[in-house]
This record gives C-alpha cells, structure tokens and sequence, in this order.
C-alpha cells in the first residue's frame, strides 16, 4: 500500500470524527491522539469484542480493572526499571533521534525489497519455468543480498541478545547507514534509553515518592493473582483479563496510533501447571489467531512471527503480525513469560505467592502464558483495511468503511425521505424503539444519496429509509452498506432482523 493511502486513511480518520491529534489547538502533543465521536465508538466494539471472547467465552478467565498507578517496587521486580530499554542513537548534523535496532531493520528492509524486485523481474522475464529457489541459489545479485539480509540479521540479533551497543553502532558504520535527514553517518554513540514516563506521588516535596506509569497492564494481572485466587477460587488453569491504558517514552513515535506513547492494551494472563508451557502457548497461538480470523479480514493480512530475541522474562515468544499500510508489523504478542513474574514479585514483598494443587497435592509458582494486543493497533488494522475507494458503474466514486459489521460504530442510520407528510415521526419513534440496543443515527438533512454517503464513509452497514409508501403499507427500506443493495421489510421486522445481523454468537 502506498504512503498516499496511509496520509488518505490519516485524514478519513480526522475528517469522519474518529481520531484527532490530541491537543491540536496548541499544535499537537507528539504520538498522542485523541478519539472522536465515531472513533469511540468503534473502540469500544473492539474492546467488546475481545472482552467477551476471554471472559464470556471462557469459563476459566475473569476481568480485572487494576489502577494505572501501582508500588514503585513492582517495576523492579518485574524487571523494567533495569531492562526496560531501546537503544537510542543521534546523528549529529540532523540532531534527530532513532532506535539503533529500526535504523538496522529498516536497512535490511531495503535490501529485502532489491531483493523482492530482482525476484519479480526475473519471474516475468522467465514466465512459469520460474523456481525460486533455483533462481535463489544461482543468481549473483540475488545470492549478494540474501547473504547480506542473513548476516546483517544474526550480527544485529548477536547485539541485541548481548546488550553490545558498541557493536550496534559498528554494525550501522560498516553498513554505512545513512540518517534519512541529513543524509550523513555521523552518528553519536549508542546509548539505553528507559521507556517508562515517571511522576511524584503525594503533596509534599519530602514525603512524595517517585512512581511510574505502568508500560504494560500485565503486572496489575500480577499483584491481584492471590486476590483473584483465593476470593474467586480459581484452579489452574485459569486467565486474568484486562484492558486498559499504558504509557512509554517511545523514542520516536510516527506512524499515526501505530505507536502513541499513551495507548491501550488488551492483555491476558493464563496461569499453568510449570511444564505445560508449550501445550498452553501453542493454544493461544491459534486461539488468538482464530479470533482475528473470525472478523472476516483477510487471512494474507496476518502472519506469526517467533522471535529470535526474547524479552527478559520469556521463554518463547510470537508476534501475531498484521499488514499495516507501512508493512507487516507487530499486532499482539504472545509470550510464554515462565513464573519470572510471580517469583520476583514474591522475592521483592516477602509475600507466598503460590498455588496449592489438590489433585496433585503439591505447592508451586505457576507459569504464565500471556496474550497482548494494542487496542490501537487493533483499531488501526481495522481502519486501514477497511477503508476502500470503489469505482461505479456511473463512473463516479464513493469512499466506503467496510468495518466487520459487529464492529460498526453505528450500526443503521434512519433516514426520512422527505421531512415532511409524517415521515419524520414515524422515522423518529423507530429510532427511539433502537436507540437503548443499538448506536442509531437519525439523518434528515440533504437528499437520500447524499445521506448515504455519509453513512458508507463513516461505516454504517444499513441505511432504513422511510417513505411514502412507508405510509401505506408499513414498509421500509434497507439498504445494505456494501452491496448497496436495497429491499423493502415491514417496519415491524426490523428489530429481529438487527438482533440477527448482530448476533455476536454468529461471530466468536
Ligand atoms: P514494539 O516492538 O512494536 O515496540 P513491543 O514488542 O514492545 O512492541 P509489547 O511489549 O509486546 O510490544 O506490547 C504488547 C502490545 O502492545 C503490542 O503487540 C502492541 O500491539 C501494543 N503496543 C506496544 N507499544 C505500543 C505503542 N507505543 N503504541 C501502541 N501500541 C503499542
């Protein structure tokens, strides 16, 4: 997808009310962003969504709503106070700012997309004798890049995994990495960066202690696990569910909510038997996996990605990657976070935090299998993929948000054809009969096809119209979003034909 898409998907957003620059009268307030009145509404369908799949779904998992704030201690035990980090390099004639390990990914990149281009022209050139392999292992241009993408890969996974920052540096001046401002390679030296935003804690200067806001919601999930434990009698395995905010000090934020530094998770953790780590990982890889599936987007947008560099608490871990406009990147992760948590948790309050097994009649700290997804990036992956400009066949064009149905801010507009001869009454006392079950919009303002338009661009699957003959007969209307189809039901039907369209057991 072209960059001209993502900006035309940048200003839908802005335009249709879903999302705005956060504090936009004063310029703006980099890589935070505020959600419109249609915007909130499609975030809370996906929250909806998710929320029901872990707990309605799942007799074994609970919610959680834990406060953003949380003991200072808690994020060293968990780790991030000493290795909550990203590496951060300057160029000096730019003076900007990246993350050394993206300045060397996007470079791989670049010769991944030579590669994919030597690889096409070939293709076209050789028509179906084409092999790829073949073609992979004898062509000199496409043996040069392949060797240099596996190198540069193990050289920067080597100085991730060994914290060698000066080895990232040399690896960015042998590649003769370029800053995409200045256009120079003179670079600072590499330097750790920690994400978490910190604040003071109380009024007064001598009493006040510093506090983090938490870069992730899992460690909430952590703190309550005896609480949930002991008072909703839980036996493993069971999850603790939560959604809610999270902040980082991204080091450099664009890509739109691709990467805000104040952003929502949607975070499980799956509490186990230690040993069943696997079995449990790979349950959710494919139970998350299905779940993305199940809106109807399409399967070539998504793929798995493990990773080489593991988190300093995991033992396995996965990207659930999606297709953004800008490439393929992370989505959800999954990580199977053995009971490093737990364990420092108990290590650092002195407190047991164990699970007594009755069938097996032992005591142990149980392992976690976590599932993460950003509520944004979800919200993103939605919008982008949804947004499409189609051709007529009068040869004029609409722009139309095909959301997942079950996710549609609103879900029908109700239209009187003219705002006269009692057709707004009648469109109106519908209206009131929906409006407790179903987000309605009531348009009576332009003509019909103007009105749907507007519905189509801010995603509303079914337009009800009321006419003349509405008068008459008792009958309505639908016009179906992407088909544009339109068929006449009695005004009578409608309700059980929503409650059918949006039954959410047709979905999860
Ligand atoms: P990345 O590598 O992109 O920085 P991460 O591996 O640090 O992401 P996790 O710590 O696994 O991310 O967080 C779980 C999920 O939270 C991610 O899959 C992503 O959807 C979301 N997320 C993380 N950081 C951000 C951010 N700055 N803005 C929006 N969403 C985020």
């Amino acid at each position: 997808m072209s960059e001209e898409k993502f900006k035309k998907i940048i200003s839908h957003a802005k335009e249709y009310g879903f999302i705005f620059q956060s504090s936009e009268i004063y310029d703006g307030l980099s890589a935070v962003y505020d959600y419109g009145q249609n915007g909130v509404l499609l975030k809370n369908n996906i929250k909806n969504y998710w929320w029901k799949s872990m707990i309605n779904m799942n007799d074994n998992i609970v919610g959680l709503d834990s406060a953003i704030f949380s003991h200072p201690i808690t994020w060293k035990a968990s780790g991030h106070l000493d290795a909550f980090n990203d590496p951060l390099i300057d160029n000096k004639d730019s003076k900007k700012r990246y993350r050394a390990d993206n300045l060397i990914e996007d470079f791989i990149e670049k010769i991944q997309s030579k590669l994919n281009k030597e690889v096409s022209k070939n293709e076209k050139r050789i028509g179906e004798k084409f092999d790829l392999n073949i073609f992979l292992s004898t062509n000199e241009r496409a043996k040069k890049y392949n060797s240099q993408i596996n190198d540069l890969k193990l050289r920067l996974n080597k100085a991730l995994n060994d914290d060698n920052l000066t080895e990232l540096k040399q690896i960015i001046l042998d590649n003769n990495i370029l800053c995409p401002i200045s256009g120079s390679c003179n670079w600072t030296d590499v330097k750790q960066f920690n994400l978490m935003f910190n604040t003071k804690f109380g009024a007064s200067l001598e009493s006040s202690s510093d506090l983090y806001l938490r870069p992730e919601t899992a460690q909430g999930i952590f703190l309550n696990y005896m609480n949930v434990l002991k008072t909703g009698r839980m036996k493993i395995p069971f999850g603790i569910a939560q959604i809610g905010k999270a902040f980082r000090n991204e080091i450099i934020a664009r890509q739109f909510i691709f990467r805000m530094r104040e952003f929502e998770q949607m975070e499980m953790q799956f509490f186990i038997k230690p040993g069943e780590q696997k079995k449990w990982y790979e349950f959710w890889k494919e139970t998350r996996m299905k779940w993305h599936l199940s809106l109807g987007i399409n399967q070539d947008k998504y793929r798995f990605h493990n990773h080489e560099k593991l988190a300093h608490y995991a033992d396995a871990a996965c990207d659930i990657e999606f297709e953004f406009p800008f490439g393929f990147k992370e989505l959800e992760g999954i990580h199977s976070r053995t009971d490093f948590d737990l364990s420092n948790h108990e290590k650092f309050s002195s407190k047991q935090i164990k699970y007594f097994d009755p069938f097996d009649q032992e005591k142990y700290t149980p392992y976690v299998i976590e599932t993460s997804i950003g509520l944004d990036r979800m919200f993103l992956a939605v919008f982008s993929e949804s947004l499409n400009i189609e051709k007529l066949d009068d040869g004029t064009e609409r722009t139309v948000l095909k959301i997942p149905i079950i996710l549609a801010s609103n879900k029908c507009a109700i239209l009187p054809l003219v705002k006269k001869d009692g057709l707004p009454e009648i469109a109106t006392n519908l209206k009131d009969k929906l409006k407790l079950k179903y987000n309605v919009i009531y348009d009576e303002k332009d003509a019909i096809g103007k009105r749907y338009r507007r519905q189509d661009a801010i995603g509303t699957p079914y337009c009800i119209t009321i006419d003349h003959q509405t008068n008459q007969d008792k009958t309505v209307t639908i016009r179906e979003r992407d088909s544009m189809k339109q068929k006449r039901i009695s005004i009578d039907n409608i309700e059980s034909f929503l409650s059918k369209s949006f039954d959410i057991s047709n979905w999860l």
